[in-house]
């Protein structure tokens, strides 16, 4: 385990740092309540031992000031046991009051200090496994399960987000409105899963294609997510000189050179999109109607007759 030691006693620090270290446990050392509470910030501890009389911020002020300084997630707490010479009544209720887990005495045997690790230490194994748990939940919860893209969820945040930016920075802000085009006729006539696994391929060739144009520094912070049914967004903040209508072509050919054949879309025989590409000043609008606008110019697309691109 990674362990903060509070005390302001060299001798007892030094003790106490060399047992732990003779169990195979990483320590730091802190002479007082503030050196904790910087350690604290800068890295991340499975075990705080803390000392409780110290001059200047005692044990128990510093414990409270660590647990003001957590974050809410259950494992963003870290276990602090309290190590202390006089473990009277007073002490222990003070000690769980101010946010300690257990108390430990400085006279305590080898035997009893290596136990108390191996309890904390299965504590930490928890912890980290409740955070790894959580990260992937919430990478779950902001993915799409068929094609793996951002979800609709996932884009309302983060296109929230980056419109302000935009907002404050002054930056073009571009929204692509991305629809399979006779995407009914291919279920119909191809099987509803083949229709899934043709999402799938598109979903794959949009996000390479937007990967590339990053790579390429035409774009920055730009991202695909998938909209609901057979539609798909990319958002552009930062779209100057015209890049909106450079990516949104750059998808529709790419998707089309894949010539995924579709029958029974019209001329073309092999799967195709259709895009509206709308980009406005963020000075001069808002969200909800820049939306709005890449609807329209969707709309127009397919009344253009489809696998094209229609901007502002
Ligand atoms: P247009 O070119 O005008 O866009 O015609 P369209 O047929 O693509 O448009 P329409 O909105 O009539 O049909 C969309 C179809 O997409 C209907 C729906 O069954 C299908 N669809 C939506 N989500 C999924 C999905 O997750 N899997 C499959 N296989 N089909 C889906
Ligand atoms: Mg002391
Ligand atoms: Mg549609
Ligand atoms: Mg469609």
């Amino acid at each position: 385990m990674k362990i903060l030691l509070v005390d302001d006693s060299k001798a007892v620090a030094m003790m106490t740092t060399a047992r732990l270290e003779s169990f195979g446990h990483e320590v730091t050392h802190a002479a007082d309540g503030l050196a904790a509470i910087a350690h604290f910030q800068r890295s991340v501890f499975d075990l705080i031992l803390m000392d409780i009389e110290m001059p200047g911020m005692n044990g128990f002020e510093t414990t409270t000031r660590i647990r003001a300084l957590e974050g809410h997630e259950p494992w963003a707490w870290t276990p602090i046991i309290f190590v202390t010479a006089t473990d009277t009544a007073t002490n222990v209720v003070t000690a769980i009051e101010a946010g300690g887990d257990d108390f430990i005495s400085k006279m305590a045997p080898e035997s009893v200090l290596q136990a108390k690790m191996k309890a904390m230490s299965r504590i930490a194994a928890l912890r980290a496994r409740l955070a790894q748990a959580n990260s992937k939940l919430q990478d779950q919860a902001n993915r799409d399960g068929l094609t793996g893209l951002l979800n609709r969820r996932a884009l309302d945040m983060q296109v929230d987000r980056l419109w302000d930016e935009a907002v404050r920075a002054a930056k073009p802000f571009s929204i692509l409105m991305i629809d399979v085009d006779n995407f009914k006729k291919y279920n119909d006539h191809y099987g509803h899963l083949s229709g899934d696994d043709c999402l799938k391929t598109v979903a794959q060739s949009l996000a390479k294609t937007v990967k590339q144009a990053i790579d390429d520094k035409l774009v920055a912070e730009t991202f695909v997510a998938r909209f609901g049914g057979e539609e798909f967004c990319v958002v552009i903040p930062n779209s100057g000189n015209g890049v909106h209508l450079g990516l949104a072509m750059a998808l529709v050919e790419n998707l089309a050179e894949l010539r995924i054949p579709h029958e029974k879309n019209a001329n073309w025989g092999v799967v195709t999109i259709s895009i509206g590409a709308a980009c406005i000043d963020p000075a001069f609008g808002t969200l909800g109607p820049l939306f709005r606008q890449a609807d329209e110019l969707l709309y127009r697309a397919k009344d253009a007759g489809r696998n094209r691109v229609e901007s502002n």
